[in-house]
This record gives C-alpha cells, sequence and structure tokens, in this order.
C-alpha cells in the first residue's frame, strides 16, 4: 500500500481510486534495527505546502454533490436546491466551528488567492473615505502583495514591513507604520516558504487598539495550528481547500460581521453579495469535512508530523554540513522544513532529488528563476537561495518516506560536492 493509506477507518474504495492513480516505483529500505525492510513508493510527496492530497473521507463526503446530489442551492422550488442548499450550510457551520466564527461570516470562494484579493480590495474600496494607507508584509504571496500593488496603481499608500533574521515581523514596527489614514493591516498566519507563524493574536490586538481592520491570509495556518477569530482579533481570515486535505479550487473568507467588503465579482448577489457565481457545491463540502478532521486532528496531528519533520531534519544535518535551516524553528508550521545548502548547484540538486516531490521555492514562483523574495528579505544570498530546499511534511506522510528523503539528501548533496571538487 502507498503512502496514502495509513489512515485508520479511511474507505478502502476510495483509497484505491487514489492508489491507482498514482503508478508508483517501489523501493524497498533497511530498518533501522536492521531486521524488516520498510517499503516507500517512489515518488515521496514532501510538497504539501504546494497542495495536499484530498483526505479519502473528505473525497467521500464530495462524490454524492457529483452524482445524485447535483442540485444548485438557488434552485428554491425543489428538493435538489434544497439539499444542496443544506449541504452548503452544513460545510459553512464546519468552517466558522473550526475558527470561532459565526456561520454568517463564512463567505465561499475559488480559494485563497481570491479571499486575499477580496478582503483587500474589498475593504480598501469600501473604507476609501477613512482613509488610503494599507500595511503589508515583504515576505506575503503574491495574491497578497500583488493585490497591494494594484491598489497602490489606484493611488492607495502600502507600508511593506520588513521582517527580521527569523522571518517574523517586528510588533514596533508594525505599531510605527500604523497612522490616522491606515485603514487596513494584511499580514500571513504563516509563511508559505519558511512556515513561520506571525503573532497574529498580538497584531490584531495592536490593529483594533488602533481602530484598524486586520486580515490574515491563513492559508498555510488554517487546520494546523489553532486561530480563534474571536480571541485573536482577527476581522478577516483566507482560506484555501487544497493546503488542508480539501479539493482545489474552493476556499473561504471569514468577514467579521459589521465589515462592509465591497466586491470584486458582480452578479447574482450569492454570498450575502460579497461573491456572486453559482456555489461549487462538492467543492464546499470537501472544504467543510476538511475543516471538520483539521478540528477533529488538531492536537494530535500537529505531533506526528513535526516529529517527522523534526527526524528529517536531524538526520540531514547528521549527514551534511554547511547547511542552513531558513526561518524561526519556534514559532514555525509543524510540516516545514527550510533548508539551504552551501557549495551545491540548486539545479542538479533539484535534478538529483528527482524521486522526491519538493519545491526549490514557492510552489506559485517555480516558473520563474528569480530568487525567492521570502529567502531575499531574510538575507540570502541569491546563490544561496538557488540551492534551497522546501521540505513539507504532512498528514499522510510515513517515517519510511522521511528516512529515505533524508538518506537521497545526503548521497545527492555529497556527491555533488565530491564532483565539484574533482
Ligand atoms: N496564500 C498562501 C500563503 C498560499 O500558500 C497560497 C498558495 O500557495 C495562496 C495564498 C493561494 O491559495 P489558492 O491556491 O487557494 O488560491
Amino acid at each position: 500500500m502507498a503512502c496514502v493509506c495509513n489512515l485508520a477507518g479511511s474507505v478502502p474504495k476510495v483509497e484505491d481510486e487514489l492508489e491507482s492513480g498514482r503508478r508508483r516505483g517501489k523501493v524497498k529500505i533497511q530498518a533501522e534495527d536492521g531486521k524488516s525492510p520498510n517499503s516507500v513508493h517512489t515518488p515521496i510527496y514532501l510538497d504539501n505546502h504546494a497542495t495536499t492530497p484530498v483526505d479519502p473521507r473528505v473525497l467521500e463526503e464530495m462524490l454524492p454533490y457529483f452524482r445524485e446530489k447535483f442540485g444548485n442551492p438557488a434552485s428554491r422550488n425543489h428538493s435538489f436546491g434544497w439539499n444542496a442548499g443544506k449541504a452548503v450550510e452544513k460545510a459553512r457551520e464546519q468552517v466558522a466551528k473550526l475558527i470561532g466564527a459565526n456561520v454568517k461570516e463564512v463567505v465561499f470562494t475559488s480559494g485563497a488567492t481570491e479571499s486575499d484579493n477580496l478582503a483587500i480590495k474589498g475593504v480598501a474600496h469600501a473604507r476609501n473615505d477613512k482613509g488610503d494607507h494599507i500595511i503589508t508584509a515583504v515576505t506575503e504571496h503574491r495574491a497578497v502583495l500583488d493585490s497591494c500593488k494594484r491598489l497602490e496603481q489606484e493611488g492607495f499608500r502600502v507600508t511593506y514591513l520588513p521582517v527580521r533574521k527569523d522571518g517574523l515581523v517586528d510588533l514596533e514596527d508594525l505599531r510605527r507604520a500604523i497612522n490616522d489614514k491606515t485603514v487596513l493591516v494584511t499580514i500571513m498566519a504563516a509563511n508559505n516558504e519558511i512556515g513561520v507563524l506571525h503573532p497574529w493574536g498580538e497584531i490584531g490586538k495592536l490593529c483594533h487598539k488602533s481602530g484598524v481592520i486586520f486580515h490574515t491570509d491563513a492559508a498555510q495556518a488554517t487546520g494546523k495550528v489553532p486561530l480563534d477569530v474571536v480571541k485573536d482579533d482577527v476581522d478577516l481570515v483566507s482560506i484555501s481547500g487544497h493546503k488542508m486535505y480539501g479539493p482545489k479550487g474552493i476556499g473561504a473568507l471569514y468577514v467579521r460581521d459589521g465589515i462592509r467588503v465591497e466586491p470584486n465579482i458582480d452578479g447574482g448577489g450569492h454570498e450575502h453579495g460579497m461573491r456572486s457565481g453559482t456555489l461549487n457545491v462538492p467543492g464546499i463540502v470537501g472544504l467543510g469535512k476538511a475543516c471538520e478532521i483539521a478540528q477533529e486532528e488538531m492536537t494530535a496531528e500537529p505531533k506526528r508530523i513535526s516529529a517527522l519533520r523534526d527526524r528529517l531534519r536531524d538526520r540531514i544535518l547528521q549527514g551534511v554540513d554547511e547547511v542552513h535551516i531558513n526561518g524561526s524553528l519556534e514559532h514555525r508550521l509543524a510540516g516545514n522544513l527550510n533548508i539551504s545548502f552551501e557549495n551545491v548547484d540548486g539545479e542538479s540538486l533539484m535534478l538529483g532529488l528527482s524521486d522526491i516531490a519538493v519545491s526549490s521555492s514557492s510552489a506559485c514562483r517555480t516558473a520563474s528563476l528569480q530568487a525567492s523574495h521570502v529567502l531575499r528579505s531574510l538575507g540570502v544570498s541569491d546563490d544561496l537561495a538557488h540551492s534551497t530546499i522546501r521540505f513539507g511534511v504532512g498528514r499522510f506522510n510515513t517515517e519510511a518516506e522521511i528516512d529515505y528523503a533524508a538518506g537521497k539528501v545526503i548521497e545527492v548533496v555529497s556527491s555533488l560536492r565530491e564532483l565539484s571538487r574533482v
């Protein structure tokens, strides 16, 4: 069985469907005790920040909404529409519960990119009479940075906060940047490259003291770390289904009751007029189920994943020297490991690791050869940034996979260095 199938209580039929689509090679590796060899299937997926496999329990929940329960929730005159509508409202409750929100405050979107656009442009446009200043951080995802750039073209002013060497924003910098024209602060909960967790609770309190609205892009954080919109003083939260074992093309924006957001899309007035368009019912059902599972597993899962991540880190550090781990180790997502290898050509490194699915940078930037803006902002040189790997350990990874990956990294880095010496 492949690595996706270590779930207690999972649904065999759906697992088989997932499995048959994988066509992966099988490699036997000797277990540490020297007795039974453990099998891993290659390529090994360690890129869970780019996307996550759909949890079989999520897929199972979604399937009827492609088949017999295909109705449109906007159809008010028959049971097909009513059943779809009920499923959407159940999912809204599941999403709301995960972040401590009220059901009325959850707006379904196509993903975190759209949620970021809606939150940032929507609030800026709605509050234009109050001010024209927005604050964000240099390490944000492109969906946030490019939304801010668009607003700058319209005449808004944007402050891009630097980050410290550990990748976190300095609260003093934020305090100093807020002025009486500031209408919005947008700072991500967890960074998609280096996995660092910004102190969103403290940022929220600071914003609220100053009467400023606080948005956080929680695409990487939702379901992985506890986030409570009331306790943490967060006004808008972007959520993405495919980063939390749900489907792609679905997400949500939490909008605190009473906050005005100008829509980006005009149309049928769905989602309280904030996001028109026929609802993606199977996607919404999947996102809801993914949130429910994340909530149930929030205590145990991060412990298991961080143990695997630490095992990977420790093995690599024992096996090769001249490596740097980027970003705070203390304030970090359980599954993230971002490592730079000195004296190794980045392209050769990625080629050598072709049976391990990892990212050389953010998934959304792999088409470009530019060094990562996140690593640059930490002061990492372009050369070193090019020989940096982001590992994203996730729900379905196993110890055997981690050991195989660590061994492969050590082998490839050592042989590349050896070759460059001759
Ligand atoms: N924000 C962050 C922090 C991300 O990591 C991503 C995806 O990589 C996005 C936004 C975009 O999310 P989506 O793919 O749901 O549009």
